[in-house]
């Protein structure tokens, strides 16, 4: 087989075979492929895409590229839970205990964050003693004992995603429908699971800007999970404005454990009330959406998804008291600088890319792989979509360590546009009600 003729075959709009997608894959891990050629392929495959079978091949050639995790040893149905990235999406924190406190059992590796998102691994290292590394048995017994455990990605798994993202990076090749759902869907696979909710944000702040691109890509992934033997649901959820008040690390553990408590924004509330509830669906522990959604609500209620959130953080090293006084224990900013309306009215909208960018430049983020991150770093956003704003009132903060670079607090008020009145701005529904759903759909296949 030659790639040369891989690439001509895409480049005319032809549909690989199985073989020849498995030879690509090979021959992109072992290295026998010189990069120019792999790029020619995956632009090949930006313009021309791939079918259904192609994309399931490529997910199922990447996925045993590497180490595949075998989570046997655990009993019952392991679900998993994926996002596609966002601007104070702390989903994962408070979902993940609601749902264990329900039953369910989730395995889950986490990244870390890179450019305008944020990663669940660096904000759960803001918590002192935390463990973002367990072995293999400790991490099998702690979803076992505790329901759920979250690491960081071991380095064997699915090798192909990462040269391929290396050169998809810097070729204008990422933003492909079928390379980023056999990207995440292969990764997803690798780490075992039996069953998989992906979280699809859509909006400025998010990989998929519009709902029909984000629909797309979700029923891509549900589409892999059906074709791979893995029930796999996806809900879609809006990244036009962050998600919370909190943008960082630390003070997004914080207002995560606020939510555990009852006492959060409804928006990370509603996400990951909805997020847990289809965990527990595909772990077979509700007969119907509405049950999981009631079962998920009272361990919210009760105290139980808080008590799940404790007994992790201890399992993995970390100062249970954060769940008491996160102020107390979570590294704090010493620094802070005010974003101020400039004139009266109403939020219009908050960019949730500036609002990243504007943390990442505050030390919250990494704009290179390497960078390290200031954990106390952040953004606090006082004024959200829809709220009214007096001249000279705090919209945001921007939180540091350190002195607060002033370009930090250029882009955060950037991020922001006011108008005069919340009808000008097609916000009639929220001025009145609150925040709207952020919740768009779900998609169970
Ligand atoms: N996340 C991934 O893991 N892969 C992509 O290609 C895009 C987002």
């Amino acid at each position: 087989m030659r790639m040369l003729d891989l690439i001509l075959k895409k480049r005319d709009g032809g549909a690989l075979t199985e073989g020849e997608i498995r030879f690509f894959v090979d021959g992109v891990v072992r290295g026998t492929i010189p990069d120019y050629q792999v790029s020619a392929f995956l632009m090949a495959v930006y313009f021309r895409g791939m079918t259904e079978a192609e994309v399931a091949a490529l997910t199922e050639a990447m996925r045993t590229s590497g180490e595949v995790l075998d989570l046997s040893v655990v009993p019952g149905v392991k679900v998993d839970k994926h996002s596609t990235g966002g601007v104070g999406d702390k989903t994962t924190l408070v979902a993940l205990p609601l749902a264990a406190a329900v039953g369910v059992k989730a395995p889950k590796m986490s990244g870390r964050g890179l450019g305008h998102t944020g990663g669940t691994i660096d904000k759960l290292e803001a918590i002192p003693g935390f463990r973002t590394a367990l072995d293999r048995e400790a991490f099998l017994r702690q979803v076992d004992a505790v329901g759920f455990a979250v690491v960081g990605q071991t380095e064997g798994l699915v090798p192909a995603d990462r040269a391929l993202y290396a050169l998809r990076d810097v070729t204008g090749t990422v933003d492909s429908i079928p390379l980023i759902a056999s990207s995440i869907m292969s990764k997803k696979l690798a780490a075992g699971a039996d069953a998989i909710v992906l979280d699809v944000k859509v909006g400025r702040g998010a990989f998929m800007p519009d709902e029909a691109s984000a629909r797309a890509l979700a029923e891509a992934m549900i589409a892999i999970g059906r074709r791979l033997g893995k029930r796999t649901h996806a809900i879609l959820t809006a990244m036009d404005e962050p998600l919370g008040r909190e943008v960082g690390n630390a003070n997004e553990v914080a207002e995560a454990i606020r939510v555990l408590r009852g006492e959060g924004p409804a928006d990370v509330e509603e996400v990951a009330v909805v997020v847990a509830a289809e965990m527990v669906l595909l772990a077979g522990l509700a007969p119907d959406r509405a049950a999981a959604v009631a079962a998920v609500r009272e361990a919210l209620a009760d105290g139980r998804g808080l008590g799940a959130f404790r007994a992790f953080v201890a399992a993995q090293g970390g100062d249970p008291a954060v769940v008491d006084a996160p102020e107390a224990v979570l590294p704090r900013p010493h620094h802070r600088a005010a974003v101020v309306a400039w004139a009266d009215g109403v939020v219009t909208a908050l960019d949730a890319r500036a609002v990243g960018e504007a943390a990442m430049r505050a030390g919250a983020g990494r704009a290179t792989k390497e960078a390290a991150i200031d954990l106390a770093a952040g953004v606090h956003l006082r004024k959200k979509t829809g709220e009214v704003v007096r001249r000279g009132e705090v919209l945001a903060d921007v939180l540091a360590s350190r002195p607060i670079p002033e370009d930090a607090v250029l882009r955060l008020r950037e991020a922001y546009a006011l108008g005069e009145t919340a009808e000008d701005a097609g916000l009639a529904g929220r001025a009145a009600g609150g925040p709207a759903s952020k919740v768009l759909a779900i998609l169970d296949g």
